[in-house]
């Protein structure tokens, strides 16, 4: 894994879904510290331009996956280097496989529920204690579940049953920025976690929501099929594509 510079940001390049994410994550965790991954999109670096808050957790990040082809194009113009994009869910699929004992914070309650159902039946067959959440499947893995729509309020009672549960894996499904806003806050009270928002990747591991076919991911056209899925989407689209390109001309000509 080598680190691309794009704008101030070091984005890791992976160069395929074969690597070895978890030993290189691991490879660079310190004395019970943890790890923030970030899932970069046109959308953050567009938001990092007008939120110095967001910018500063951009660059604090041990990991910026390039999710997007925004981001390929960025690498290619501005450091004339290739970089692999690495879809979200994708990464989100094998972190899963790869740890044991994981918390997934986010999501509606029905959509938290069926991938609770999901993967039970993926990874094993015994639950216990299911009222608190967790399941302990076989010995092999261990999950918590807690869904996205809570009040204000019990925010921290939701967060100290997740940190009281130690996982090795967070992943945590509210959308940007809220999600990373939320990792960077409660951060400190984890110990040798990998915390990564993964948008909404619940949706679709539940069926609530399709992945593109392959076709639209091979024509690199996985956005278009989200529009055509969610066409409320579009408007944030094409005000997130229009200030992108602005940002690369104005990058570009200050280079
Ligand atoms: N969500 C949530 N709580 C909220 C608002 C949203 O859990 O208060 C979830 C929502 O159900 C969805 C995810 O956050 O699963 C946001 O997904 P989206 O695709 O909008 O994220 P983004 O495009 O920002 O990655």
């Amino acid at each position: 894994m080598h680190k691309i510079k794009i704008l101030d940001y070091l984005v890791s390049d992976f160069g395929s879904m074969d690597a070895d994410f978890r030993t290189t994550i691991e490879g660079t965790v310190q004395n019970d510290s943890n790890i923030h991954i970030i899932t970069l999109n046109m959308e953050h670096l567009n938001l990092a331009e007008k939120m110095p808050e967001f910018k500063k957790i951009l660059t604090d990040a041990e990991f910026l996956i390039p999710d997007g082809e925004s981001i390929c194009l960025f690498a290619r113009i501005l450091a004339k280097q290739k970089i692999k994009k690495i879809a979200g869910i994708d990464l989100a699929e094998k972190l899963i496989d790869n740890y044991s004992r994981i918390a997934f914070l986010g999501a509606e309650k029905a959509v938290s529920d069926s991938l609770r159902n999901l993967l039970t039946i993926k990874y094993g067959s015994k639950s216990l204690n299911s009222e608190a959440g967790v399941f302990d499947l076989n010995s092999s893995k261990e999950l918590l579940f807690e869904h996205g729509f809570y009040e204000k309020n019990q925010e921290e009672s939701v967060i100290k049953r997740i940190v009281n549960f130690n996982p090795e894996l967070l992943l945590v499904a509210l959308g940007s920025p809220v999600q990373e806003l939320l990792i960077t806050k409660y951060r400190p009270l984890f110990k040798n976690t990998v915390m990564i928002g993964v948008g909404g990747s619940f949706d679709i591991f539940a069926g609530k929501l399709s992945r593109a076919p392959k076709l639209f991911i091979k024509l690199k056209l996985e956005w278009f099929f989200r529009i055509l899925q969610e066409p409320k989407r579009l408007r944030r689209f094409v005000s997130n594509s229009k200030n992108f390109l602005l940002l690369l001309l104005k990058s570009f000509l200050h280079k």
